[in-house]
């Protein structure tokens, strides 16, 4: 008995030396083996999670915009193919205080308050989504940094989708049927940008923006001289820091990011609003490029 006691602690001090040995390396070697391991784990997984989210709202922001498309097909086969009148078409502007703060102001979003709803809005009231999720966390961070906000209407972000101005300027004047361009490059509802653009060599790609309802981006040689709405750059903007300076005239000058659109034919589309072609009237936008739904794209003037 006495020797196997003696043999049994002489085991189990070799065994403490040998625990005491095994922990000066963990700490030393294994430890920093764990965090490097940790650390590739963690920049792998977590830019895929990022994308994997950015993902899940491209797709829920194209589902709204491919209802939008079904509510524009109901009503035009309601009104004889008539365009809605595109300033009043969803938010009668009876409520509005600040139309630049309309998209965050709950009280007079039509789905809160029957008053301020246009005659496309009871096509559009049941469909569920009007605010584009990416959108709605980007206005989380920076949704008080838009031209003439006022603090005095709260952050609640409403809808994020606007009408192609250019259909139905006028009331009753432009028909379905009288596009003569084709449907597929026509867009009808847009997500518009409430932030001035800028290309990186400069360029105005959106000025005068609004995220109202109403899409207007202008031609070069209108009459007011300026580069108006343009689709916004919610999506696809995980590398693009915002670089939002000035107080008045808040602007994104870094290059990056796409918005959703749906067009005439009902299909809906990432479109990057920095992309352009030259034309004789000057440099043409995307956002213009997909709103004018007569030919001769690069030479008309604008409606307006
Ligand atoms: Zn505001
Ligand atoms: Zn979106």
């Amino acid at each position: 008995m006495d020797i196997e006691i003696l043999e049994n602690d002489k085991m189990s001090n070799i065994r403490q030396e040998k625990v005491m040995k095994r922990k000066d390396g963990f700490t030393l070697i294994e430890l920093l083996v764990v965090v490097a391991i940790i650390a590739i784990l963690m920049a792998t997984i977590i830019p895929a999670i990022r994308k994997a989210k950015s993902h899940a709202q491209t797709v829920v922001c194209k589902t709204n915009l491919k209802q939008y498309g079904y509510a524009m097909t109901t009503y035009l086969a309601d009104n004889d193919g008539f365009y809605p009148y595109s300033m009043e078409s969803i938010y009668l502007k009876t409520l509005t205080a600040n139309l630049a703060c309309q998209w965050h102001d709950r009280e007079v979003s039509p789905a809160n308050n029957d008053e301020s709803a246009g005659p496309l809005w009871p096509y559009l009231a049941n469909m569920g989504g009007h605010l584009c999720p990416s959108f709605k966390s980007m206005a989380g961070k920076y949704g008080t940094m838009h031209y003439n906000h006022w603090n005095s209407i709260e952050m609640e972000p409403q809808y994020s989708y606007s009408q192609n101005a250019f259909l139905g300027h006028q009331v009753g004047t432009l028909k379905e049927s009288g596009l003569e361009r084709p449907a597929a490059e026509v867009a009808i509802f847009v997500e518009e940008t409430m932030w001035f653009l800028q290309d990186n060599t400069g360029h105005k790609v959106a000025t005068h923006v609004l995220n109202d309802t109403i899409f207007f981006s202008r031609h070069p040689n209108d009459s007011f001289g300026q580069i108006g709405d343009s689709v916004a750059t919610y999506h696809k903007n995980l590398n693009v820091e915002l670089n939002l300076t000035g107080t008045t005239y808040i602007s994104q000058t870094q290059e990056g990011g796409m918005g959703n659109a749906v067009f005439s034919d009902g299909h809906v589309e990432l479109v990057d609003p920095y992309e352009y072609q030259e034309g004789s009237g000057g440099r043409f936008y995307k956002s213009y490029l997909i709103s004018f739904p007569k030919r001769g794209v690069l030479n008309d003037e604008s409606p307006y």
